[in-house]
């Protein structure tokens, strides 16, 4: 009975360059909040864009969370290795009649879209979808389709361990989005929905960047009857001139603090910024343990220091 109601959190870092302090703050509070509760922590690597992921950068990441003294449970998933499992998930939802090709160009993208409501992202306004089948024959021609699936004209609402409730309209909020891209590489958001399923995640535990993404995810998870996680949305960690942190900031890139500090020291300015210690001393992930508690946590963006 207790095996059964253990959490499964997870790391799911896009190894497209070394780790910054936004990915390590977010890895380390997946893994306080499972390891606190006795749960058990897998390993993905969303490493799906052929372009920007590679074998170097999934080992960096690996020894990265090993030498801040984060471990993991089973063997690594690399979504790169997992496409078969996609393309059921995708043939699934077209056997549900949900897909259809979409043959705007970037340019025409941009110009059917309106600002998404929360994260400023496009809202695409589903122009592909009316197009007739003689239309689809004629572009597709000369234009290689990307794949979209088509958004219900209702809300999803969920509660965020951190953020409360949260709630969108997809039609409205969101659109009809991208699934498979025009090169045939599955979007982040259909593989992060099989892969947690797949992988018996429970508890997802990311950045308040991804928040408008879950009620997507939520959605995708009911049409391919999938079960739905607990979702816990950090505070973004913010450069300290108020920048979000990008792979760009490489002075908050792991590389770089390595010179500068030592893991506990590191591991304890981020429990200094969740509130778990009352001050930026030297501390392990293992120390932090009995101090976890989602109370403690704070809700608005924080400065890295
Ligand atoms: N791979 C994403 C990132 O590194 C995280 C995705 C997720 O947690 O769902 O930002």
């Amino acid at each position: 009975m207790e095996r059964k109601n253990r959490i499964t959190g997870r790391f799911a870092p896009s190894p497209s360059g070394r780790m910054h302090m936004g990915n390590l703050w977010s890895c380390l509070l997946a893994w306080l909040s499972a390891r606190s509760a006795g749960g058990r922590m897998v390993l993905r690597l969303e490493d799906l864009d052929p372009d920007r992921c590679c074998q170097k950068y999934c080992d960096q990441v690996m020894r990265d969370l090993e030498w801040l003294g984060l471990d993991w449970d089973n063997e690594p998933v690399y979504q790169s290795r997992r496409t078969e499992f996609y393309a059921e998930a995708f043939r699934e939802l077209e056997r549900q009649g949900l897909i259809y090709p979409c043959f705007c160009t970037r340019a025409e993208r941009m110009a059917a879209s309106a600002p998404h409501r929360s994260d400023g992202t496009a809202v695409y306004d589903g122009r592909c979808r009316r197009l007739a089948p003689d239309q689809r024959d004629t572009l597709a021609k000369t234009r290689r389709p990307a794949w979209r699936v088509r958004v219900p004209e209702s809300g999803i609402s969920f509660t965020d361990l951190l953020q409360g409730e949260f709630s969108e309209h997809l039609a409205q909020d969101c659109g009809d989005f991208i699934l498979r891209r025009s090169d045939g590489v599955y979007a982040y958001q259909l593989a992060v929905v099989v892969d947690d399923a797949c992988m018996g995640v429970t508890q997802v535990v990311r950045g308040s960047d991804l928040l408008s993404s879950t009620p997507r995810q939520l959605w995708l998870q009911e049409r391919l009857g999938l079960p739905h996680p607990q979702y816990g949305h950090l505070p973004l960690l913010l450069a300290p001139d108020g920048r979000r942190l990008a792979k760009r900031d490489r002075d908050l890139e792991l590389g770089q603090l390595q010179a500068q500090y030592t893991a506990p020291e590191i591991v304890g300015r981020l429990a200094f910024a969740a509130h778990l210690i009352d001050c930026p001393r030297a501390v392990t992930p293992q120390e932090l343990l009995p101090l976890f508690s989602w109370e403690k946590l704070p809700r608005g963006d924080l400065t890295w220091m």
